[in-house]
């Protein structure tokens, strides 16, 4: 089929019960934005069965890495959560999206919103060295039900600040803000950054509260200086942007670059 092509699965990983993540080889042909979203998918009764995914690897990378939700009886993902390295995906020709840096005003921080699987596109940002040369802090806030979905720790706490070719720039403006809303967050071994404690409870009470900015050692939230990129189900983007537009912060369109962005695909399925 044309716009679609099959590459190789070569690396999985299964975080918990309900999340995995896996890599798969990339045609040179796939150029991306950090941010955008491919479909990918299985054939499935001689037909391709294709979801939207947001691409988790850097642009620069030779692989592309995605991370995934098993949703029970889920069409695509029931299936794809037994995929194994050596077998083939379908994954689209051309990237799409609208959750990307450029579509923001120039500010000072730029603030990353994610739950549950929305983390992936963010995970594309913080691994692209040219983020950090646009924003003074960035502030990468997971949300999750569990501790145990707090996928990718590792790389954001140990392997980003030391990578050799930009870990002094990580060290000095990524802010990882995880943050539990089920259970209690107990601080284990993987440790947290400095001046940084475990967090409870949603991105949308953090938000309306003053505790978030005195975390982070960072000035109350401020259109003049302050973006944001939001990723993550319906409601959460809802509720977000309702609280964003409360404080004076506009969203961005096709047209025009705005104080926040989503991925339009997001909320218009
Ligand atoms: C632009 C875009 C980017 C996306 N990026 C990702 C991604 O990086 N990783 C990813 O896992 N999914 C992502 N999704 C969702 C993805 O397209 C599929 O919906 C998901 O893989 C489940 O597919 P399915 O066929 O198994 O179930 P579906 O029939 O597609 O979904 C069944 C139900 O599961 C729930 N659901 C679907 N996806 C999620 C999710 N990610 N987290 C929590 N609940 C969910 C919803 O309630 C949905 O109605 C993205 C969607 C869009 C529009």
């Amino acid at each position: 089929m044309r716009n679609i092509i099959s590459e190789e699965v070569t690396h999985v990983h299964h975080w918990n019960q309900n999340l995995f993540t896996f890599k798969c080889t990339r045609q040179q042909s796939l150029t991306f934005e950090s941010g955008q979203f491919v479909m990918i998918g299985l054939e499935v009764d001689g037909k391709p069965l294709m979801r939207a995914y947001s691409i988790a690897s850097a642009s620069y990378e030779d692989e592309l890495e995605f991370f995934s939700i098993k949703v029970e009886n889920g069409a695509l993902t029931s299936r794809l959560k037994d995929i194994r390295v050596g077998q083939n995906i379908m994954v689209s020709t051309k990237a799409a999206g609208t959750l990307v840096p450029g579509h923001l005003i120039p500010g000072k921080h730029l603030y990353l919103l994610s739950s549950g699987t929305g983390l992936a596109p963010f995970m594309s940002i913080i691994r692209d060295p040219h983020i950090y040369e646009s924003y003074d802090k960035i502030i990468l806030v997971h949300c999750v039900r569990e501790v145990s979905e707090l996928a990718y720790q590792q790389e954001i706490e140990h392997h980003l600040p030391d990578n050799e070719y930009f870990g002094d720039l990580v060290r000095e403006k990524l802010l990882y803000y995880p943050t539990v809303t089920r259970e209690h967050y107990q601080y284990n071994s993987l440790g947290v950054p400095d001046g940084l404690k475990a967090h409870q409870g949603r991105i949308t009470t953090l938000l309306k509260g003053e505790s978030f900015s005195t975390d982070l050692q960072l000035p109350k939230l401020d259109p003049e200086h302050d973006r944001f990129m939001l990723c993550g189900n319906n409601a959460m983007l809802q509720d977000i942007m309702t609280i964003l537009n409360e404080k004076g912060f506009s969203k961005a369109t096709s047209r025009s670059q705005g104080h926040y962005v989503i991925e339009q695909a997001f909320i218009e399925k």
